[in-house]
Protein backbone atom coordinates (compact mmCIF):
# COMPACT_ATOMS: atom_id res chain seq x y z
CA UNK A 1 0.00 0.00 0.00
CA UNK A 2 1.60 3.87 -0.93
CA UNK A 3 2.65 5.47 1.48
CA UNK A 4 2.16 9.12 1.62
CA UNK A 5 4.70 11.97 3.74
CA UNK A 6 3.82 15.32 4.38
CA UNK A 7 6.74 17.32 4.72
CA UNK A 8 6.79 21.31 5.48
CA UNK A 9 7.71 23.69 7.35
CA UNK A 10 5.37 24.73 10.68
CA UNK A 11 1.90 26.14 10.49
CA UNK A 12 1.17 25.57 6.39
CA UNK A 13 -1.77 23.26 7.93
CA UNK A 14 0.09 19.49 8.06
CA UNK A 15 -1.59 18.56 10.61
CA UNK A 16 -4.66 19.84 9.14
CA UNK A 17 -4.35 18.27 6.17
CA UNK A 18 -3.16 14.79 7.95
CA UNK A 19 -6.33 15.05 9.61
CA UNK A 20 -8.74 15.22 6.40
CA UNK A 21 -6.55 12.70 4.83
CA UNK A 22 -6.88 9.99 7.61
CA UNK A 23 -10.57 11.11 8.67
CA UNK A 24 -12.28 7.59 7.47
CA UNK A 25 -10.75 6.22 10.47
CA UNK A 26 -13.52 4.00 12.34
CA UNK A 27 -14.91 6.50 14.94
CA UNK A 28 -15.44 3.13 16.97
CA UNK A 29 -11.75 2.51 16.92
CA UNK A 30 -10.82 5.79 18.19
CA UNK A 31 -13.47 4.93 21.12
CA UNK A 32 -11.37 1.82 22.76
CA UNK A 33 -10.38 2.73 26.44
CA UNK A 34 -6.39 2.49 26.82
CA UNK A 35 -5.57 3.42 23.43
CA UNK A 36 -2.79 5.47 23.00
CA UNK A 37 -2.65 7.06 19.49
CA UNK A 38 0.62 8.55 17.58
CA UNK A 39 -0.73 11.24 15.44
CA UNK A 40 2.04 10.91 13.15
CA UNK A 41 1.06 7.85 11.10
CA UNK A 42 -2.81 7.26 9.77
CA UNK A 43 -4.50 5.13 7.46
CA UNK A 44 -6.75 7.10 4.83
CA UNK A 45 -9.16 5.73 2.36
CA UNK A 46 -10.32 6.41 -1.33
CA UNK A 47 -13.09 4.07 -2.20
CA UNK A 48 -11.74 0.87 -1.51
CA UNK A 49 -7.89 1.71 -1.73
CA UNK A 50 -6.18 2.22 1.26
CA UNK A 51 -2.47 4.29 2.28
CA UNK A 52 -0.47 5.41 5.01
CA UNK A 53 0.24 8.45 5.71
CA UNK A 54 3.16 10.03 7.90
CA UNK A 55 3.03 13.88 9.08
CA UNK A 56 6.61 15.10 9.61
CA UNK A 57 7.17 17.20 12.45
CA UNK A 58 8.27 20.90 11.38
CA UNK A 59 11.20 20.28 9.13
CA UNK A 60 14.34 22.42 8.87
CA UNK A 61 17.20 20.67 7.06
CA UNK A 62 19.80 22.52 8.03
CA UNK A 63 19.43 22.31 11.60
CA UNK A 64 22.81 20.96 13.68
CA UNK A 65 21.56 20.03 16.89
CA UNK A 66 18.95 19.71 19.31
CA UNK A 67 15.34 18.89 18.80
CA UNK A 68 15.06 20.35 15.44
CA UNK A 69 17.94 18.27 14.58
CA UNK A 70 16.04 15.33 15.65
CA UNK A 71 12.96 16.12 13.87
CA UNK A 72 15.18 16.54 10.45
CA UNK A 73 16.89 13.11 11.00
CA UNK A 74 12.80 11.45 11.15
CA UNK A 75 11.82 13.77 8.71
CA UNK A 76 14.61 12.26 6.27
CA UNK A 77 13.71 8.99 7.16
CA UNK A 78 10.44 9.61 6.49
CA UNK A 79 11.78 10.97 3.16
CA UNK A 80 13.80 7.67 2.40
CA UNK A 81 10.41 5.91 3.11
CA UNK A 82 7.80 7.61 1.31
CA UNK A 83 6.38 6.64 -1.94
CA UNK A 84 4.92 10.01 -2.57
CA UNK A 85 5.64 12.95 -1.24
CA UNK A 86 3.42 15.71 -0.52
CA UNK A 87 5.16 19.29 -0.12
CA UNK A 88 2.61 21.35 1.74
CA UNK A 89 3.00 25.35 1.63
CA UNK A 90 0.92 28.21 2.80
CA UNK A 91 -0.89 30.14 -0.57
CA UNK A 92 -1.37 33.27 1.77
CA UNK A 93 2.18 33.67 3.05
CA UNK A 94 3.75 32.80 -0.39
CA UNK A 95 6.82 31.38 -1.38
CA UNK A 96 9.18 31.73 1.87
CA UNK A 97 12.85 31.23 2.07
CA UNK A 98 12.43 27.98 4.38
CA UNK A 99 9.95 26.68 1.59
CA UNK A 100 12.96 27.21 -0.98
CA UNK A 101 15.51 25.42 1.68
CA UNK A 102 12.94 22.26 1.54
CA UNK A 103 12.74 22.21 -2.20
CA UNK A 104 16.14 21.67 -2.56
CA UNK A 105 16.48 18.94 -0.47
CA UNK A 106 13.33 17.37 -2.11
CA UNK A 107 14.51 17.75 -5.76
CA UNK A 108 16.81 14.99 -4.40
CA UNK A 109 14.77 12.65 -2.42
CA UNK A 110 14.39 10.37 -5.77
CA UNK A 111 10.70 10.62 -5.14
CA UNK A 112 7.42 11.57 -7.00
CA UNK A 113 6.87 15.14 -4.94
CA UNK A 114 4.27 17.34 -5.43
CA UNK A 115 3.58 21.02 -4.31
CA UNK A 116 0.71 21.06 -2.66
CA UNK A 117 -0.82 25.19 -1.79
CA UNK A 118 -2.80 24.47 1.10
CA UNK A 119 -5.39 27.83 2.10
CA UNK A 120 -5.75 28.09 -1.38
CA UNK A 121 -9.74 29.07 -0.90
CA UNK A 122 -10.52 32.59 -2.14
CA UNK A 123 -7.06 32.93 -4.08
CA UNK A 124 -6.02 33.24 -7.65
CA UNK A 125 -4.74 30.42 -9.11
CA UNK A 126 -2.93 31.54 -11.47
CA UNK A 127 -0.80 33.61 -9.45
CA UNK A 128 -0.68 31.51 -6.54
CA UNK A 129 0.49 28.65 -9.44
CA UNK A 130 3.55 30.82 -10.55
CA UNK A 131 4.63 31.97 -7.26
CA UNK A 132 5.22 28.19 -6.35
CA UNK A 133 6.20 27.18 -9.43
CA UNK A 134 9.65 28.63 -9.23
CA UNK A 135 10.12 25.95 -6.56
CA UNK A 136 11.22 24.11 -9.65
CA UNK A 137 9.05 21.29 -8.10
CA UNK A 138 6.28 20.97 -11.00
CA UNK A 139 2.66 22.52 -11.03
CA UNK A 140 1.28 23.01 -7.57
CA UNK A 141 -2.31 21.74 -6.12
CA UNK A 142 -4.28 23.48 -4.67
CA UNK A 143 -6.18 22.60 -1.72
CA UNK A 144 -8.12 23.63 1.70
CA UNK A 145 -6.89 21.51 4.13
CA UNK A 146 -9.40 23.44 6.54
CA UNK A 147 -12.28 22.86 3.96
CA UNK A 148 -11.77 19.50 2.48
CA UNK A 149 -11.44 21.44 -1.00
CA UNK A 150 -9.49 19.44 -3.63
CA UNK A 151 -8.30 16.78 -0.49
CA UNK A 152 -10.20 13.72 -2.62
CA UNK A 153 -8.57 14.68 -5.88
CA UNK A 154 -5.37 15.74 -4.54
CA UNK A 155 -5.09 11.79 -3.55
CA UNK A 156 -7.02 10.32 -6.03
CA UNK A 157 -4.21 12.34 -8.46
CA UNK A 158 -1.05 11.54 -6.62
CA UNK A 159 -2.00 7.74 -6.22
CA UNK A 160 -2.93 7.26 -9.77
CA UNK A 161 0.51 5.76 -10.78
CA UNK A 162 0.14 3.14 -7.90
CA UNK A 163 -0.77 -0.12 -8.92
CA UNK A 164 -4.27 -1.21 -7.05
CA UNK A 165 -3.24 -4.56 -4.89
CA UNK A 166 -5.07 -7.37 -6.05
CA UNK A 167 -6.59 -8.33 -2.75
CA UNK A 168 -4.69 -11.38 -1.33
CA UNK A 169 -6.79 -13.80 -3.43
CA UNK A 170 -3.87 -15.75 -3.67
CA UNK A 171 -3.44 -15.72 0.20
CA UNK A 172 -5.66 -18.87 0.18
CA UNK A 173 -2.79 -21.14 -1.30
CA UNK A 174 0.32 -19.36 0.67
CA UNK A 175 -1.95 -19.43 4.27
CA UNK A 176 -1.88 -16.28 6.27
CA UNK A 177 0.35 -13.54 5.58
CA UNK A 178 2.43 -12.96 9.36
CA UNK A 179 3.46 -9.39 10.00
CA UNK A 180 5.86 -9.81 13.04
CA UNK A 181 6.45 -6.37 14.60
CA UNK A 182 7.75 -4.90 17.64
CA UNK A 183 10.09 -2.16 19.05
CA UNK A 184 13.64 -2.91 18.49
CA UNK A 185 15.36 -5.59 20.64
CA UNK A 186 12.27 -7.51 21.52
CA UNK A 187 13.41 -10.09 19.01
CA UNK A 188 11.58 -10.24 16.56
CA UNK A 189 14.45 -11.38 14.44
CA UNK A 190 15.32 -14.27 16.89
CA UNK A 191 11.53 -15.38 16.18
CA UNK A 192 11.81 -14.81 12.94
CA UNK A 193 14.87 -17.38 12.23
CA UNK A 194 13.50 -19.64 14.85
CA UNK A 195 10.63 -20.17 13.36
CA UNK A 196 12.51 -20.21 9.57
CA UNK A 197 15.34 -22.16 10.94
CA UNK A 198 13.32 -25.42 12.23
CA UNK A 199 11.31 -25.13 9.44
CA UNK A 200 11.68 -25.42 5.30
CA UNK A 201 11.58 -22.14 3.63
CA UNK A 202 9.59 -22.33 0.06
CA UNK A 203 11.80 -20.96 -2.54
CA UNK A 204 12.35 -17.35 -0.92
CA UNK A 205 13.29 -14.99 -3.86
CA UNK A 206 15.63 -11.93 -2.95
CA UNK A 207 13.54 -9.19 -4.56
CA UNK A 208 15.65 -6.59 -6.94
CA UNK A 209 14.74 -3.75 -5.51
CA UNK A 210 15.03 -2.83 -1.34
CA UNK A 211 11.91 -0.90 -1.66
CA UNK A 212 9.63 -4.15 -1.98
CA UNK A 213 8.25 -5.97 1.27
CA UNK A 214 9.77 -9.10 1.37
CA UNK A 215 7.42 -12.00 1.70
CA UNK A 216 9.34 -15.69 3.33
CA UNK A 217 6.90 -18.45 2.22
CA UNK A 218 7.35 -21.43 5.43
CA UNK A 219 6.02 -24.47 6.04
CA UNK A 220 5.38 -25.80 9.76
CA UNK A 221 3.46 -28.53 10.54
CA UNK A 222 1.66 -29.20 7.22
CA UNK A 223 0.42 -25.24 7.08
CA UNK A 224 1.23 -22.79 4.56
CA UNK A 225 2.94 -19.33 6.10
CA UNK A 226 4.18 -16.15 4.52
CA UNK A 227 6.20 -13.95 6.56
CA UNK A 228 6.47 -10.29 5.60
CA UNK A 229 9.82 -9.29 6.27
CA UNK A 230 9.86 -5.69 8.64
CA UNK A 231 12.56 -5.92 10.52
CA UNK A 232 14.72 -5.24 6.46
CA UNK A 233 16.15 -9.10 6.78
CA UNK A 234 19.01 -10.63 4.64
CA UNK A 235 20.04 -14.51 4.29
CA UNK A 236 23.45 -14.84 5.67
CA UNK A 237 24.30 -18.59 6.07
CA UNK A 238 21.41 -20.56 7.14
CA UNK A 239 20.56 -17.70 9.52
CA UNK A 240 18.54 -14.38 8.64
CA UNK A 241 20.16 -11.32 10.22
CA UNK A 242 18.57 -8.10 10.50
CA UNK A 243 20.33 -5.31 8.06
CA UNK A 244 18.32 -2.11 8.69
CA UNK A 245 17.50 0.11 11.93
CA UNK A 246 13.61 0.12 13.42
CA UNK A 247 11.63 1.62 11.04
CA UNK A 248 8.21 2.64 12.06
CA UNK A 249 7.19 3.40 8.44
CA UNK A 250 8.07 -0.77 7.62
CA UNK A 251 6.13 -1.66 10.02
CA UNK A 252 3.24 -0.11 9.43
CA UNK A 253 3.30 -1.38 6.26
CA UNK A 254 3.95 -4.36 7.09
CA UNK A 255 0.81 -4.95 9.35
CA UNK A 256 -1.25 -3.27 6.44
CA UNK A 257 -0.12 -6.26 4.26
CA UNK A 258 -0.73 -8.83 6.81
CA UNK A 259 -3.36 -10.94 7.52
CA UNK A 260 -2.29 -11.63 11.38
CA UNK A 261 0.26 -9.39 12.92
CA UNK A 262 2.52 -11.04 15.80
CA UNK A 263 3.42 -8.12 18.20
CA UNK A 264 6.41 -9.11 19.67
CA UNK A 265 6.49 -7.82 23.47
CA UNK A 266 9.74 -8.41 25.59
CA UNK A 267 9.02 -9.94 29.33
CA UNK A 268 11.94 -8.13 30.92
CA UNK A 269 11.14 -4.42 30.15
CA UNK A 270 7.26 -2.56 31.01
CA UNK A 271 5.08 -2.12 28.02
CA UNK A 272 5.97 1.63 27.09
CA UNK A 273 4.56 4.26 24.53
CA UNK A 274 6.06 2.64 21.24
CA UNK A 275 4.66 -1.01 22.26
CA UNK A 276 0.94 1.11 22.40
CA UNK A 277 1.21 2.61 19.32
CA UNK A 278 1.96 -0.45 17.34
CA UNK A 279 -0.64 -2.19 19.12
CA UNK A 280 -3.12 1.05 18.69
CA UNK A 281 -2.05 0.82 15.10
CA UNK A 282 -2.64 -3.35 14.25
CA UNK A 283 -6.22 -2.15 16.24
CA UNK A 284 -6.90 0.55 13.12
CA UNK A 285 -5.82 -1.50 10.32
CA UNK A 286 -8.72 -3.89 11.59
CA UNK A 287 -5.77 -6.43 11.51
CA UNK A 288 -6.30 -9.88 13.38
CA UNK A 289 -3.75 -10.12 16.40
CA UNK A 290 -1.62 -12.58 18.21
CA UNK A 291 0.84 -11.22 20.95
CA UNK A 292 3.76 -12.91 22.04
CA UNK A 293 5.38 -12.12 25.20
CA UNK A 294 9.35 -12.92 24.42
CA UNK A 295 11.81 -13.43 26.35
CA UNK A 296 9.95 -15.53 29.14
CA UNK A 297 12.58 -17.99 29.94
CA UNK A 298 14.44 -14.57 31.49
CA UNK A 299 12.54 -13.43 34.11
CA UNK A 300 11.57 -13.90 37.46
CA UNK A 301 7.79 -14.55 38.87
CA UNK A 302 8.27 -10.86 40.75
CA UNK A 303 8.24 -9.97 36.80
CA UNK A 304 6.23 -11.82 35.41
CA UNK A 305 3.54 -10.84 38.06
CA UNK A 306 4.16 -7.22 37.14
CA UNK A 307 3.95 -7.60 33.68
CA UNK A 308 0.74 -9.55 33.27
CA UNK A 309 -0.70 -6.45 35.44
CA UNK A 310 0.94 -3.78 32.99
CA UNK A 311 -0.33 -5.23 30.23
CA UNK A 312 -3.74 -5.35 31.48
CA UNK A 313 -3.61 -1.97 32.54
CA UNK A 314 -1.93 -0.35 29.50
CA UNK A 315 -3.26 -2.71 26.74
CA UNK A 316 -6.70 -3.82 27.74
CA UNK A 317 -8.19 -2.60 24.27
CA UNK A 318 -6.64 -5.89 22.66
CA UNK A 319 -8.99 -7.72 24.64
CA UNK A 320 -9.59 -9.89 21.62
CA UNK A 321 -6.33 -10.86 21.11
CA UNK A 322 -4.36 -14.15 22.34
CA UNK A 323 -1.47 -13.48 24.79
CA UNK A 324 1.41 -15.64 24.34
CA UNK A 325 4.24 -16.19 27.03
CA UNK A 326 7.23 -17.58 24.86
CA UNK A 327 11.11 -17.84 24.19
CA UNK A 328 11.94 -16.97 20.83
CA UNK A 329 15.61 -17.87 21.50
CA UNK A 330 14.77 -21.58 23.70
CA UNK A 331 11.95 -22.05 21.28
CA UNK A 332 9.28 -23.05 23.24
CA UNK A 333 5.45 -22.03 23.09
CA UNK A 334 5.87 -21.35 18.99
CA UNK A 335 3.70 -24.06 18.56
CA UNK A 336 0.87 -22.23 20.49
CA UNK A 337 1.29 -19.36 19.21
CA UNK A 338 0.98 -20.73 15.75
CA UNK A 339 -2.40 -22.22 16.50
CA UNK A 340 -3.33 -18.83 17.65
CA UNK A 341 -2.04 -17.03 14.58
CA UNK A 342 -4.27 -20.31 12.24
CA UNK A 343 -7.57 -18.79 14.80
CA UNK A 344 -7.01 -15.76 14.12
CA UNK A 345 -6.57 -16.05 10.25
CA UNK A 346 -9.73 -17.95 10.40
CA UNK A 347 -11.73 -15.74 12.67
CA UNK A 348 -10.58 -12.75 10.05
CA UNK A 349 -11.85 -14.54 7.64
CA UNK A 350 -14.80 -16.05 8.96
CA UNK A 351 -18.01 -16.73 6.90
CA UNK A 352 -20.57 -15.02 8.84
CA UNK A 353 -24.18 -16.24 7.31
CA UNK A 354 -27.27 -13.99 7.71
CA UNK A 355 -29.15 -15.80 9.62
CA UNK A 356 -26.65 -16.57 12.01
CA UNK A 357 -25.57 -13.21 12.48
CA UNK A 358 -29.36 -12.18 12.56
CA UNK A 359 -29.89 -14.81 15.53
CA UNK A 360 -27.29 -13.81 17.20
CA UNK A 361 -28.07 -9.81 17.20
CA UNK A 362 -31.36 -10.71 18.55
CA UNK A 363 -29.89 -13.26 22.02
CA UNK A 364 -27.75 -10.37 22.34
CA UNK A 365 -30.99 -7.78 21.82
CA UNK A 366 -32.79 -10.04 24.40
CA UNK A 367 -29.98 -10.00 26.91
CA UNK A 368 -29.74 -6.21 27.21
CA UNK A 369 -31.44 -4.20 24.86
CA UNK A 370 -29.69 -0.99 23.40
CA UNK A 371 -30.38 2.38 25.33
CA UNK A 372 -33.21 4.49 24.39
CA UNK A 373 -31.73 7.78 23.57
CA UNK A 374 -34.34 10.56 23.48
CA UNK A 375 -37.64 9.41 22.71
CA UNK A 376 -37.13 6.50 20.28
CA UNK A 377 -35.75 3.37 21.70
CA UNK A 378 -33.17 1.76 19.02
CA UNK A 379 -34.82 -0.73 16.77
CA UNK A 380 -32.12 -3.36 15.89
CA UNK A 381 -33.59 -5.98 13.22
CA UNK A 382 -31.29 -7.89 11.60
CA UNK A 383 -27.27 -8.54 10.43
CA UNK A 384 -25.63 -9.39 7.60
CA UNK A 385 -22.03 -9.09 6.79
CA UNK A 386 -20.33 -6.62 5.06
CA UNK A 387 -17.08 -7.69 4.55
CA UNK A 388 -13.94 -9.71 6.05
CA UNK A 389 -10.22 -9.27 7.22
CA UNK A 390 -11.48 -7.46 9.81
CA UNK A 391 -15.41 -8.81 9.65
CA UNK A 392 -17.60 -6.21 8.96
CA UNK A 393 -20.96 -6.69 10.69
CA UNK A 394 -23.74 -4.60 9.58
CA UNK A 395 -26.29 -3.86 11.30
CA UNK A 396 -30.38 -2.84 10.05
CA UNK A 397 -32.59 -0.99 11.92
CA UNK A 398 -34.09 2.20 12.79
CA UNK A 399 -32.81 5.13 15.57
CA UNK A 400 -29.59 3.73 15.44
CA UNK A 401 -27.85 7.56 15.46
CA UNK A 402 -26.69 7.26 19.13
CA UNK A 403 -26.14 4.22 20.16
CA UNK A 404 -23.21 4.32 22.88
CA UNK A 405 -19.66 2.69 22.22
CA UNK A 406 -20.11 0.65 25.57
CA UNK A 407 -23.23 -0.95 23.83
CA UNK A 408 -21.47 -1.13 20.43
CA UNK A 409 -19.16 -2.94 22.31
CA UNK A 410 -21.46 -5.39 23.97
CA UNK A 411 -22.55 -6.01 20.60
CA UNK A 412 -19.22 -7.14 19.44
CA UNK A 413 -18.19 -9.21 22.24
CA UNK A 414 -21.78 -11.22 21.56
CA UNK A 415 -20.75 -11.62 17.98
CA UNK A 416 -17.53 -12.93 18.76
CA UNK A 417 -18.98 -15.66 21.49
CA UNK A 418 -21.58 -16.61 19.67
CA UNK A 419 -19.17 -17.50 16.16
CA UNK A 420 -16.35 -18.46 18.95
CA UNK A 421 -14.09 -15.75 16.77
CA UNK A 422 -10.55 -15.42 18.25
CA UNK A 423 -8.02 -12.96 17.90
CA UNK A 424 -9.57 -10.42 14.95
CA UNK A 425 -11.31 -7.20 15.95
CA UNK A 426 -14.95 -6.31 14.46
CA UNK A 427 -16.30 -3.52 12.72
CA UNK A 428 -19.89 -2.72 13.46
CA UNK A 429 -22.18 -0.20 11.12
CA UNK A 430 -25.39 0.57 11.25
CA UNK A 431 -28.02 1.11 8.57
CA UNK A 432 -30.94 2.98 8.83
CA UNK A 433 -33.87 0.49 7.15
CA UNK A 434 -36.72 2.20 5.33
P1 LIG B 1 14.79 -7.39 17.26
O1 LIG B 1 15.43 -6.05 17.25
O2 LIG B 1 13.36 -7.28 17.74
O3 LIG B 1 14.87 -8.14 15.98
O4 LIG B 1 15.50 -8.24 18.41
P2 LIG B 1 16.61 -9.43 18.29
O5 LIG B 1 15.98 -10.65 17.73
O6 LIG B 1 17.79 -8.89 17.61
O7 LIG B 1 16.89 -9.71 19.83
C1 LIG B 1 17.43 -8.74 20.70
C2 LIG B 1 18.19 -9.42 21.82
O8 LIG B 1 17.31 -10.19 22.64
C3 LIG B 1 19.25 -10.39 21.31
O9 LIG B 1 20.37 -10.27 22.15
C4 LIG B 1 18.59 -11.76 21.47
O10 LIG B 1 19.51 -12.80 21.67
C5 LIG B 1 17.75 -11.54 22.71
N1 LIG B 1 16.58 -12.44 22.73
C6 LIG B 1 15.68 -12.61 21.73
N2 LIG B 1 14.73 -13.51 22.09
C7 LIG B 1 15.03 -13.93 23.34
C8 LIG B 1 14.43 -14.88 24.25
O11 LIG B 1 13.43 -15.52 23.99
N3 LIG B 1 15.03 -15.03 25.47
C9 LIG B 1 16.14 -14.33 25.80
N4 LIG B 1 16.64 -14.56 27.01
N5 LIG B 1 16.74 -13.45 25.00
C10 LIG B 1 16.21 -13.24 23.76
Amino acid sequence: KPTIVLVGRPNVGKSTLFNRLTRTRDALVADQPGLTRDRHYGIGRVGEREYLVVDTAGFDPVAKDGIMHEMARQAEQAIAEADVLLFLVDGRAGRTPHDEQIAARLRRAGRPVHVVVNKAEGLDRATVAADFHALGLGDPLPVSAAHGDGVKQLVEFVLAPFPCDEEAAAAEDEGPRVAIVGRPNVGKSTLVNTLLGEERVIAFDMPGTTRDAISIPFERGGKHYTLIDTAGLRRRGKVFEAIEKFSVIKTLQAIQEANVVVLVLDAAQDISEQDAHIAGFVLEAGRALVVAINKWDAVDDYRRERLKLDVSRKLAFLSFARFHEISALKSSGIGALLKSVDAAYAAATANLPTPRLTRALQVAVARQAPPRSGLARPKLRYAHQGGMNPPVIVIHGNALDDIPAAYVRYLERSFMEAFKLQGTPLRIQFRTTQ
